[in-house]
């Protein structure tokens, strides 16, 4: 299943479909699906292991964080501390909200069972009996859908008391956020979960040490979780045979934009952004790409000299970027890169929660600028004045939201300076002259 180069592209040859495996199955949804496709099965193997041999298992596995930051899952799970006396608990991170990541929400309503497969998995091997998911509150039919199959895996004693015959009692809470970016931070999200405004906690100490209810806490992203069983079941063998040494395994690629096809690709990690369009119908008809993501828009955006970049996280990392959260959003030689760039700064002045200095001014200012410029009333020294507040936010907020705001500014003044001087020069923007008086 490794990704092969010189433009072996099939789908055959690159897709590794497991975790959507069957959503276009009728009613992929139900346990009945999910158990014709062998689910539950990796749990009965996870049970059979004591705890810690499970997490060795998973950290063996290889397995990183799908969440965006690619940190080892069974290392995470490692850090809690075992006969402290203290509940644990298992918390996974539903909040999807990054610009162009999509994967979380179709995962969860086409196969939401393999998450809850996960969740029991987990659980067992942190030694947690109250589980919860924190899903972006606006994903209504999302929410019916986990509330429906927790219901079906309780009746089926996969969930509640002596799972399995096991002697793990786990109660799992599907819990609706309201709908801020901000609560898909772990220690945000942790404090909406509590009761409060969601707002970042100062890390460390971290969750594994003091988390929910100041207790022990795993916050693991929905994929991270969902991969879980398929590891058991088929082996960390197989999941090794995928990916690189560093980073193995398949994951979700979603892609978006100006593509013939966007949607979730899953392959092993190091797949390039060239086979999967290859494969996947290209960019829209007599169109190239200009400009991508990575990760969502908080990953420094690449150009159509990085198509050949293995989507793992070295790779990604080696080329100046982020793998993030895998989402591929493609734009078009129509694209106004400068335009695209305040559509998304005017997203993270919007969603910053106000808590800290940099990011709460640094991204109004960034806006007004940005706007400026779209509109053919910025000057040149604008360019240095966006570098500056950029950089006084990166590295010197208080969560990742500040980073993720300037990287798209930095990014994009690397590659297409020339762009944001001809808004100057022109005084307007040359994709969309109509367009651009509207902002004055
Ligand atoms: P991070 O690297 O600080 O932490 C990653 C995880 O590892 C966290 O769970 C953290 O608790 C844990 N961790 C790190 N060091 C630890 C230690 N020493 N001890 C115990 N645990 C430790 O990253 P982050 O700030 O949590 O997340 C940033 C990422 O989130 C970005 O890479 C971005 O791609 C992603 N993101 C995703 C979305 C989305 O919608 N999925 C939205 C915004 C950002
Ligand atoms: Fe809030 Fe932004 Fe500061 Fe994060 S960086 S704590 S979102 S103000």
């Amino acid at each position: 299943a490794r990704p092969e180069s010189g433009g072996e592209t099939s789908p055959e040859k690159l897709l590794v479909p497991v975790l959507s495996a069957f959503w276009d199955e009728a009613e992929s949804w139900t346990l009945d699906t999910y158990r014709r496709h062998d689910g539950y099965e990796g749990l009965r193997k996870a049970l059979a292991m004591s705890p810690d041999d499970l997490i060795a298992y998973v950290k063996d596995s290889g397995l990183r964080g799908r969440g965006g930051a690619g940190f080892p899952t069974g290392m995470k799970w490692q850090f809690i501390p075992q006969g402290d006396g203290k509940p644990h608990y298992l918390v996974v991170n539903a909040d999807e909200s990054e610009p162009g990541t999509c994967k979380d929400i179709p995962l969860m309503f086409a196969n939401p069972h393999s998450l809850i497969e996960g969740i029991v998995i987990a659980s067992y091997a942190i030694r947690s009996n109250h589980a919860f998911i924190y899903l972006r509150g606006e994903v209504v039919p999302v929410l019916r859908r986990l509330h429906e199959a927790v219901r079906e895996a309780y009746e089926a004693g996969f969930l509640g008391k002596d799972i399995l015959g096991s002697g793990l009692d786990l109660e799992l809470i599907v819990h609706a956020g309201a709908g801020a970016y901000i609560c898909g931070e772990e220690t945000a999200l942790l404090d909406s979960l509590e009761g409060r405004r969601g707002q970042p906690r100062l890390r460390p100490p971290f969750p594994a040490v003091a988390g929910l209810y100041a207790c022990p806490t795993v916050v693991n992203n929905v994929e991270s979780i969902a991969s879980v069983p398929a590891i058991l079941h088929r082996g960390k063998d197989w999941f090794k045979s995928m990916g690189s040494e560093k980073s193995p395994g398949f994951t979700l690629y979603s892609l978006s934009g100006h593509v013939t096809n966007p949607g979730q690709y899953e392959a092993p990690l190091g797949i390039t952004l060239r086979q999967l369009l290859d494969m996947s119908g290209g960019m829209r008809t007599g169109h190239r790409l200009k400009f991508w993501t990575p990760g969502g828009s908080s990953t420094p955006m690449f150009t159509d000299e990085h198509l050949d970049v293995p989507l793992d996280y070295e790779g990604v990392g080696a080329a100046g970027s982020m793998l993030g959260t895998k989402a591929l959003q493609c734009f078009d030689e129509t694209t106004c890169v400068v335009r695209a760039v305040t559509r998304w700064t005017e997203f993270y002045a919007h969603e910053s929660c106000g808590k800290c200095t940099p990011c709460r001014e640094g991204t109004y200012w960034l806006v007004q600028l940005l706007r400026d410029i779209e509109a053919g009333k910025g000057v040149m020294s604008d360019l240095d004045k966006l570098n500056d507040i950029a950089d006084n936010i990166n590295g010197k907020s208080f969560c990742a939201l500040g980073d993720g705001a300037a990287s798209p500014i930095f990014s994009s003044l690397k590659y297409f300076r020339e762009e944001y001087e001809q808004h100057i020069t022109g005084k307007g923007c040359p994709f969309d002259p109509a367009r651009s008086t509207a902002w004055a």
